[in-house]
């Protein structure tokens, strides 16, 4: 097992290789040296903690640290000091290259939360989710059963542009998913819509077949769960647009059944 193999097994933490370099050029050359000549240790349990530490200091990260058991900002309750909070992440590589933080927006307590993949060039250009011509078909989607963006909250897993919009990788979802479950544990929306199978895989944690899931009402910890084609594979592929429309039309009136019985109790 090579050294970044063995200091991921012990950390629990999967680096990619930008990641693991990431890491190399971010601690001081003294500790990861001694790493090197020491990787024997590294299969002993009182070193995880020295190594952890070690990592801590050389990364110079008060309180949003990569292995923090409890960060400051898990204890946010609203959404504006969580996105003080984590604004400067550089918890993986893409906080180097980002222009952009891109957050989320819309209606901080919204019934219905959109999450997408992670943000394009027009997303990191302008700090805003799906602001891009993707953006612009969601807007029309949302629309299109008469609801607005500013009714619902919209948002990515990753809040950093991988570079030429490539899949997140592991290893960046692993760090930035904690983001995304916070922010919905504060708004606590009654429906979450999945746009695309990497939103879908990271919230369900498993691999799915978009033909196994698409159009079907999911239990999200106790909230209701649609999946459907991200916008962007819809200007991909213009013959998806009738299953989203579906999607729409059941999310619609899964809405309606929810705002009659608020009405009714
Ligand atoms: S993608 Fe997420 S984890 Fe990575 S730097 Fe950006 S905010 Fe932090």
């Amino acid at each position: 097992m090579d050294l970044q193999k063995k200091i991921e097994s012990y950390l629990k933490f999967q680096f990619h290789d930008e990641s693991f370099i990431y890491l190399e050029k971010n601690c001081n050359t003294e500790f990861f040296d001694n790493v090197k000549k020491k990787e024997a240790i590294i299969d002993n349990k009182t070193t995880k903690q020295s190594i952890i530490s070690q990592i801590n200091q050389s990364r110079d990260f008060p309180e949003n640290d990569l292995f923090a058991e409890e960060p400051q900002w898990s204890k946010s309750d609203n959404l504006e000091d969580l996105y003080s909070q984590i604004k400067d992440c550089q918890k993986c590589p893409l906080g180097l290259t980002r222009k952009n933080f891109v957050f989320g927006s819309g209606n901080p307590k919204a019934d219905i939360m959109f999450i997408g993949e992670a943000p394009g060039a027009d997303e990191d250009e302008q700090g805003l989710p799906f602001v891009g011509r993707a953006g612009q078909l969601l807007t029309k989607i949302i629309e299109s059963i008469a609801l607005k963006r500013s009714d619902v909250y919209i948002c990515n897993i990753l809040k950093c542009r991988p570079p030429k919009n490539r899949k997140p990788l592991i290893s960046e979802t692993d760090e930035c998913e904690p983001y995304l479950f916070k922010q919905i544990e504060i708004i606590k929306p009654k429906f979450i819509i999945a746009l695309g199978l990497t939103s879908a895989e990271t919230l369900l944690k498993k691999k799915v077949k978009m033909s196994e899931i698409e159009g079907k009402i999911i239990d999200y910890k106790s909230t209701k769960m649609l999946v459907t084609y991200h916008p962007a594979a819809l200007l991909r592929n213009p013959e998806w647009k009738r299953n989203v429309w579906e999607d729409m039309k059941l999310l619609r009136k899964l809405y309606d059944e929810y705002l009659q019985n608020i009405t009714n109790s």
